[in-house]
């Protein structure tokens, strides 16, 4: 018996690999042009890490005229859930980052490399499989779990490293003829990858993102077709990278161990590995400790959070970008009116070590971005969102001409405001605009410096009856409030209040506050002139009526 058989007998059915080198030829792609792809498992619940590695790898791919792919990696098919495939076509789509290639639904994919979903690529795993087995770089393995269990437990027992490597790799040298013979009496068995490598000896690697880096050689016979017929990932990602034409692998630094594995496969396959970026984990802080970020434990592990609370999906981008590369902040800052797809990413400026993800952040970074975009674009995210998420919200804004008033305050001008970071907090930057609201039940007036009843009705009185004129321009409209302040005795500039303090009581900021919190019931609102000017006259003076009687 000869290894070809030993093969046939193995994978009857298996095609010769050529069919698939033929099938799938090199890509024609322009010079310096990149091929990357993300690959998540469909375990449910797409993690934020996933929308960052699509994010990186279309980045990369864009700015090389490449190609971005996906390929859904389930050959653990006992973590895999219901719809993920579906989940993870949606998260991508909500993030606008839609791949060139790749699975479209379950079942059906777009590109010229497919299927490219690992459990219906099972003929062509066999196939090279088949092909390891002709050329004796791999073997069949009979050993039951418990057998390899009892085998661990005796190599830790010993202080050994664990594995199936050297003199622990029971089956490597069975003879052919034996091999066969359990097949056909029907034992299990899964198919080993031979390795050559020894432990002893050292590679060296250059990363992308962690540079150089040494390892020793990979000398574990690791399992490359398991007992269900489909392949282990390590060797899912030879074929499929091959196949596919990947020519920069992006994934999580949790796999740069594995890479002397890898390169030892690309070589004894004769094939040109690709080149490997390993990113860093985004982690987070949790009372001082860095940690993974985690499905379990965070909500904001889930890529659907952001939709949920109300974060663009372009701020999470955004604030992404500003993690990948340090650069960002500052081309951001220079560049304030560019889309994201004009900075110049760079995977090996990524940091080394991991990357901390902080939702404070991100949080002010989605302020920036909500800053830049016009009342109309505020109106319709905030809206969408409201019909989703918050029915008070979603009714309030379908006064839509008065709605854009409100939202146009401070904004599209050259220091926009910046106090909403979310969808979810538009309701409360704006609940106190709308009339309805505002009378809606008792209000609260946290008067500050001026807090005396009698002090705070003169001046409300004086104003709406002696200095409010809707149509005054805002020098006048604040010229009045200094006069009205000197009519009262306060300081008509805080200059004159602060010179001379024992003269003063308060000045006119003071009084100001006085009006803003009679018309809005806070302290800290946008400019109170284009308020005035959204609530129109009599709103002020049913606002300022209302203050007075409390
Ligand atoms: N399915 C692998 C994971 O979930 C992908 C790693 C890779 O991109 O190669 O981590």
């Amino acid at each position: 018996m000869d290894y070809k058989e030993l093969a046939d007998m193995i994978f009857p059915d298996a095609k010769d690999i050529s069919y698939y080198e033929e099938k799938y030829p090199e890509r024609d792609l322009p010079e310096g042009a990149q091929v990357l792809r993300v690959a998540p498992s469909p375990t449910g619940n797409v993690h934020i890490g996933t929308i960052d590695q699509a994010l990186i790898a279309t980045k990369v791919a864009r700015q090389t005229g490449g190609v971005f792919f996906l390929r859904i990696e389930d050959t653990d098919q006992k973590r895999e859930v219901e719809g993920g495939v579906k989940q993870i076509i949606e998260a991508l789509k909500s993030f606008d980052l839609e791949p060139d290639e790749g699975m479209i639904s379950e079942t059906e994919w777009k590109g010229n490399y497919g299927p490219y979903k690992q459990s219906m690529r099972k003929d062509i795993y066999q196939a090279f499989a088949k092909h390891l087995l002709e050329m004796g770089k791999a073997y069949p393995a009979f050993d039951t779990p418990e057998e390899l269990e009892e085998m661990r437990a005796r190599q830790e027992a010993s202080k050994l490293r664990t594995g199936y490597y050297g003199v622990w790799a029971k089956y490597r040298n069975l003879p052919l003829e034996e091999a066969a013979k359990k097949i056909k009496a029907g034992v299990p068995y899964i198919i080993r990858f031979k390795s050559n490598g020894r432990e002893d000896r050292k590679i060296k690697h250059k990363d992308i993102i962690k540079g150089n880096v040494t390892f020793p050689e990979n000398d574990q016979d690791i399992v490359i077709i398991k007992a269900d017929g489909l392949p282990t990932y390590h060797f899912a990602h030879l074929i499929d990278d091959h196949l596919m034409g990947t020519t920069i692998v992006t994934r999580g630094d949790e796999w740069l161990s594995s890479v002397p594995l890898h390169l030892q496969l690309f070589q004894e396959m004769g094939w040109k590995a690709p080149r490997y970026a390993h990113t860093p984990t985004l982690l987070k802080n949790d009372n001082g400790n860095k940690r993974k970020i985690s499905k379990r434990k965070d909500p904001e592990a889930a890529a659907s959070y952001y939709e949920e609370i109300g974060v663009p999906s372009l701020a999470v981008k955004e604030y992404l970008l500003n993690i990948a590369n340090s650069t960002f902040e500052n081309w951001r800052r220079q560049n304030k009116d560019k889309s994201i797809d004009e900075f110049d990413f760079q995977l090996n400026k990524m940091s080394v070590s991991g990357a901390l993800f902080d939702m404070v952040k991100l949080g002010d970074v989605s302020k920036i971005v909500i800053s830049r975009y016009s009342a109309e674009e505020v109106y319709d995210k905030s809206l969408r969102w409201a019909k989703k998420h918050d029915d008070e919200l979603a009714k309030m804004l379908e006064n839509k001409e008065y709605s854009l008033k409100v939202l146009g305050i401070e904004r599209g001008n050259a220091k926009p405001r910046k106090d909403i970071a979310k969808w979810s907090d538009v309701k409360e930057n704006i609940i106190y605009m709308y009339d309805e609201k505002f009378f809606e039940n008792s209000i609260e007036y946290p008067y500050q410096v001026i807090s005396d009843k009698n002090d705070i009705n003169k001046i409300l009185k004086l104003y709406i009856e002696k200095y409010y004129n809707e149509n005054d321009d805002k020098q006048t409209w604040f010229d009045k409030i200094k006069e009205l302040s000197g009519e009262m005795g306060y300081a008509k500039e805080v200059k004159e209040f602060k010179a001379n303090p024992g003269m003063y009581k308060a000045h006119v900021g003071d009084v100001s506050t006085v009006i803003r919190v009679a018309l809005t019931g806070r302290t800290n609102t946008p400019d109170m002139y284009e308020i005035m000017k959204v609530l129109r006259k009599n709103s002020v003076i049913k606002r300022i009526e209302k203050a007075i009687e409390n």
